[in-house]
């Protein structure tokens, strides 16, 4: 432990975000970087605690939390990094984009401010990156065995990058023009900016991964022309079947599903075409959000950039309490209201609110009809109920709505259904305690697999898939099943 009394001598600090009237006129980056001596600060607030819940409970990859802490205090930036890339393939993205459920976890935040943990994983890959030091470092040996990732988002890059550590060879297909998955098309540029996910891409690239974009598995390559020239296949296809409304009007022009929306601003930043007759665009706009989670979240800050005349966004839950909430105490993710920089750019956000209509005139949305919730438990325990308010009708003028309800699973996929491979739960893969599927030979993982969930337990599920796939291809080579 470096610094018995930091917790003591120093509050947790936060980079902040670049001044609003600034960002909202770019796509770059907002939150900012901590100084190196304000991370080292941060690091001397670890506790030393004996049991770290930050390590144990709440980071899903088992980041050695407290340990590099402590390498940071005392200098010892190197030791750090092989520390936290000995878990973390891309603490880059994660570093930048997690949500850190460490940080809810934090033994300190019982009755302070949790440590930075965010902050310090960030700063301990950018100084790395920044020196030189992340230099290609392809496998010693090389194996014969070969793997096809199919899908390149966080858990197929998890996959592909702990698979070619190990020697296998990989080649990661991809329908998209580019890799990265949501981290790439998803994510907007001014939380997770795309030179980020490049420097990565050509990092593997560098060490071996071979790069297949523009390729549909299932559709423009069969399952049978990979079977035949790899040993393993996984699936990292994601779960982007987005919820729809089906209320009156739902077929209106103007009313888009947000990743719609938001894949094609990240084209369009990426100079890639996008077809004038499918352009969605918030300028000058009533621009409404359907749904208050991250996703809605990041098509707020779009819209705003984009030079909307008005964001609204809305949900039909109640409003989070301000502080942690009872139901989820230390050490669990507290349930919380959470503001993110986005709201802060200007956006009206209300809650309890379920959509009932929506109308306009050429065939294009103009408005729509909402009612006021109101959410009670039942008496002897369970779900809560909605039930509408009477006379609480509202109607709001809206000339783009965006649907960001949530993802429902996995999208329909050929190569799933021609094979029989088993579906559990409304649609996500089902797989065995190594990550296969019910076809030998075919492993899947992330959020075809989880659902949809966060680009940390990607990482996390694609190392576990790695390491299935690796003792499946050990398996045999000593029976020469698999060949
Ligand atoms: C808008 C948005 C914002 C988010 N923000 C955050 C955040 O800030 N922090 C966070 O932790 N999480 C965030 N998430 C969640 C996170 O991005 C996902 O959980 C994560 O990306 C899932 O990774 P994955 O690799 O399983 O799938 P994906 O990232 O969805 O990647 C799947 C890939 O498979 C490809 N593919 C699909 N079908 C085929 C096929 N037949 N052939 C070839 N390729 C195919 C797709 O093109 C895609 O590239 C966000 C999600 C969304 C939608
Ligand atoms: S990956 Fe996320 S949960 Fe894990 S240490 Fe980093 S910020 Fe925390």
């Amino acid at each position: 432990m470096g610094k018995p009394t930091g917790f003591m001598e120093y509050e947790r600090s936060e980079p902040g975000y670049r001044p609003v009237e600034e960002r909202v006129r770019d796509f770059r980056a907002v939150e900012r970087r901590l100084p190196e001596e304000t991370v080292v600060e941060q690091a001397a607030r670890c506790m030393d605690c004996g049991t770290p819940f930050c390590h144990g409970c709440g980071c899903p990859l088992r980041n050695v939390i407290p340990e590099w802490n402590d390498h940071v205090y005392q200098g010892r930036w190197s030791e750090a990094l092989e520390m936290l890339l000995a878990t973390n393939n891309f603490p880059e993205f994660t570093g930048r984009i997690c949500p850190a459920p460490c940080e809810g976890s934090c033994v300190l935040g019982i009755n302070r401010e949790p440590v930075a943990i965010r902050q310090i994983e960030l700063a301990i890959i950018e100084r790395a990156f920044e020196r030189g030091l992340m230099k290609p470092r392809p496998p010693a040996v090389r194996r014969e065995k070969r793997v096809a990732v199919i899908g390149s988002g966080p858990a197929g890059l998890a996959v592909a990058d702990t698979l070619n550590r190990m020697g296998f060879r990989v080649v990661v297909y991809d329908s998209a023009a580019r890799a990265g998955g949501i981290l790439r098309y998803g994510i907007p540029e001014f939380k997770l900016e795309k030179v980020v996910v490049d420097r990565r891409i050509a990092l593997m690239e560098a060490e071996g991964v071979t790069f297949e974009p523009g390729v549909r598995v299932g559709e423009d390559i069969s399952y049978h022309y990979l079977r035949g020239r790899f040993e393993a296949v996984c699936l990292c296809a994601g779960a982007r079947q987005p919820r729809d409304l089906a209320v009156p009007g739902r077929e209106l022009g103007g009313i888009h599903f947000a990743m719609d929306y938001l894949v094609q601003q990240n084209r369009r930043l990426a100079g890639e075409t996008v077809d004038p007759q499918r352009e969605i665009s918030a300028l000058g706009k009533s621009v409404l959000v359907i749904g208050g989670g991250d996703t809605g979240s990041d098509c707020v800050g779009t819209a705003i950039r984009q030079g909307a005349a008005s964001v609204t966004q809305v949900e039909i839950l109640p409003q989070p309490p301000p502080a942690r909430a009872e139901a989820t105490p230390w050490p669990q993710w507290p349930n919380m209201l959470r503001t993110s920089s986005s709201h802060k750019e200007g956006c009206e956000r209300h809650w309890n609110v379920a959509t009932k209509a929506f109308t306009g005139s050429g065939g294009a949305v103009e408005a729509v009809s909402t009612v006021e919730v109101a959410w009670t438990a039942p008496p002897g325990g369970g779900r809560p109920v909605m039930t509408e308010k009477p006379g609480s009708g509202r109607v709001w003028k809206a000339d783009l709505v965006l649907l960001a309800m949530g993802f429902t699973g996995p999208r329909p996929n050929r190569m799933v259904s021609d094979l029989g491979i088993r579906t559990v739960n409304g649609g996500v893969i089902w797989r065995d305690a190594r990550n296969m599927t019910n076809v030998p030979g075919i492993f899947v993982s992330g959020d075809m697999s989880i659902g949809a969930s966060l680009v940390v337990r990607a990482i996390r599920d694609g190392r576990q898939a790695a390491e299935g796939i690796a003792a499946y291809l050990e398996e045999c080579s000593v029976v020469e099943e698999c060949s």
